[in-house]
């Protein structure tokens, strides 16, 4: 949890300690990007900085009584607070509001940490706002979002605004290796189809993602050889998985990149363990027809990012693919 072992987050973490070097601490941050990226992990590591007994530099040292609370989460002055249900609610909030009326219980600084603070209710979000306008001494806010547009705009503002991104698929491979054991060519595809989530890569189980994984590239593999039938019961099946349904489509459009890419550079495949298979269809077909193909895919990406029906988004999508191979 000290900065030094947050992964690929070289910019939000150089700010961060140039920010403690300088001895300026805004009393709130706003951390934004996708889940999993090391958000919540870096308000604590920051918590703990703010806080530690014997700091190297600007560091916390990770060993100290202070800095031993934060790892087991019982710092009496890192307050977080996490949506209840599909809630950050007003009551939770209040609470925080009550905690803030007192000094810092350890003498140093005080850090509440929002997690998803775009799930706050409009109360909730008032009653912030309220905190942020009067803030307290020693204390410092962070919510995190994966959006500032999720948040009012009044929050924002009141905000020094962090973007994380997504963690490099290299750095997310190297972690699944070492942590799960994974071969290179897993832990990448792995990486990549969970986008540089590294929380999320680590929470899926490898072996079953694997045979998954493979049913899909399968199926969409042989989509050429399917009767109308099928093609339309792929994507009916498709639809039903819809915790699955946007991991289902980034695998698939990595199989068309690839076939695409395989024409300059095999070097470059993602999907390496199908490299022999990729290798065959690249040479049968034009840039153009898979160009036509992965503009299907991301077009049901997009269809679905806005809550279009996503059984009629993808048969559009299967159909397409399949026009794509016709002269
Ligand atoms: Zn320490």
């Amino acid at each position: 949890m000290r900065f030094e072992s947050i992964i690929g987050q070289e910019r939000p973490i150089r700010f961060l300690t140039k920010m403690l070097q300088k001895g300026i601490v805004p009393h709130a941050l706003l951390f934004t990007g996708v889940d999993g990226i090391g958000k919540q992990t870096t308000a604590r590591a920051l918590g703990m900085a703010l806080n530690c007994l014997s700091p190297v530099g600007v560091s916390a040292c990770g060993a100290c009584r202070s800095c031993q609370k934060v790892i087991s989460g019982t710092h009496p002055d890192i307050i977080t607070v996490r949506p209840e249900g599909a809630f950050v609610k007003i009551e939770q909030v209040r609470a925080v509001s009550r905690q803030l009326r007192f000094a810092p219980l350890e003498g140093g600084w005080r850090v509440v940490i929002i997690n998803d603070a775009q799930c706050m209710n409009p109360e909730a979000s008032n009653a912030i706002l309220k905190i942020l306008e009067e803030p307290p001494k020693r204390t410092v806010i962070i919510l995190t979002a994966s959006q500032p547009t999720d948040l009012l705009p009044t929050v924002v503002s009141r905000c020094q605004q962090i973007s994380f991104r997504p963690i490099p698929f290299e750095k997310v491979a190297d972690v699944l290796g070492e942590r799960q054991g994974l071969d290179r060519q897993t832990a990448t595809a792995l990486a990549v189809s969970t986008k540089g989530s590294l929380g999320r890569a680590l929470s899926v189980d490898p072996e079953k993602w694997l045979v998954w994984r493979k049913h899909l590239l399968e199926q969409i593999g042989s989509v050429s050889t399917k009767s109308m039938q099928g093609i339309l019961g792929f994507a009916e099946t498709l639809a039903r998985d819809k915790d699955r349904l946007i991991d289902a489509l980034d695998i698939i459009m990595t199989w068309f990149r690839d076939i695409l890419m395989c024409k300059f550079s095999s070097e470059r495949l993602i999907n390496k363990d199908f490299m022999a298979k990729i290798q065959r269809v690249s040479q049968g077909r034009s840039v153009n027809e898979l160009l036509k193909k992965v503009d299907a895919v991301y077009a049901a990406q997009t269809a679905i990012s806005k809550n279009a029906n996503p059984r009629l988004a993808l048969e559009v999508m299967m159909m397409r693919l399949c026009l794509a191979d016709q002269p």
